[in-house]
């Protein structure tokens, strides 16, 4: 099946009623999603996603299970040793009114990983791209617009992967780990926009302090890229590595593959004379 029949079939899922409802632009859907749906039976609005893609200035992506299929802080935990009490962690502070900061303190506390572990884990646990992503990121880029990468990760493990995707890593936002000078855990950069809760708008308003006319969009898996919009013009979510049922149901538009955005048919292909990077 071509990419342009499989949207529309997509589309005619959600038209029909098997997402539950058809949303009309710029409102709020409030749908129950079915669990026996498949990933691919959980798009919704591809087609107009793919033009959303195609008209904006600036596209951002979520790095854990969007650009790559892991989650690098579970990850980074199981390499230290810490993986299962991470992971305990982690579902408590989600049922709690535990910070984002916090709970990134409480987890980093526990796997205080050393400078070498690090280097250690980047070699031996290079991440995966998610499929289409490399492609996509192009695709983008050809159309005369801008690639960010925004993330509540950290930023020595997400560099490798903005240059394995030709990034500039000036476009990336993620989280600072701090080391001693011997190479202990010290710590993680509070300033950082994306350390905080809500951290991922402020990041997008960072960059539409530089751009102020751009039409942004943010694409990520988890809660808080979806509430990265508003700042951002748009949201596409995306479930190719892991459904989350409250974005799915949330979001206007939602894609199981990053190929379902890739359609030249319709694209303005924009000649922005801005940095094409
Ligand atoms: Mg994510």
């Amino acid at each position: 099946m071509n990419r342009s029949l499989l949207s529309l079939v997509a589309v005619a899922a959600v038209d029909s009623g098997a997402c539950g409802a058809r949303a009309a632009s710029g409102t709020t859907v409030i749908v129950t999603p079915d669990t026996s749906m498949t990933n691919q039976d959980k798009n919704k609005r591809v087609a107009q996603a793919a033009e959303i893609l195609n008209n904006s200035d600036i596209v951002c992506f979520d790095v854990d299970s969007t650009v790559i299929r892991e989650e690098g802080i579970d990850e980074l935990a199981r390499y230290c040793g810490k993986g299962t009490e991470v992971a305990r962690l982690t579902k408590e502070a989600m049922k709690g009114s535990v910070t984002f900061q916090d709970a990134l303190k409480l987890r980093l506390d526990i796997i205080r990983p050393t400078q070498r572990q690090i280097r250690e884990f980047i070699k031996s646990h290079p991440s995966t791209l998610s499929p289409g992503i490399k492609d996509l990121v192009n695709y983008v880029r050809n159309n005369g617009s801008s690639v960010y990468l925004i993330s509540g990760g950290f930023d020595c493990l997400i560099e490798p992967v903005a240059i394995e995707l030709g990034i500039p890593l000036t476009n990336v936002f993620a989280n600072k780990l701090l080391f001693y000078f011997n190479g202990e855990y010290a710590g993680f950069d509070t300033n950082q926009p994306t350390s905080r809760s809500g951290g991922k708008g402020d990041a997008i308003l960072q960059i539409r302090q530089i751009h102020p006319e751009s039409n942004i969009t943010m694409v990520g898996d988890g809660a808080t890229d979806l509430e990265a919009s508003p700042p951002a013009n748009n949201f596409i979510g995306y479930g190719g590595n892991v459904v989350r049922n409250e974005v799915q149901t949330r979001a206007q538009y939602y894609v199981t593959d990053f190929r379902q955005l890739m359609q030249p048919d319709n694209c303005t292909f924009k000649n922005l004379n801005q940095n094409n990077s």
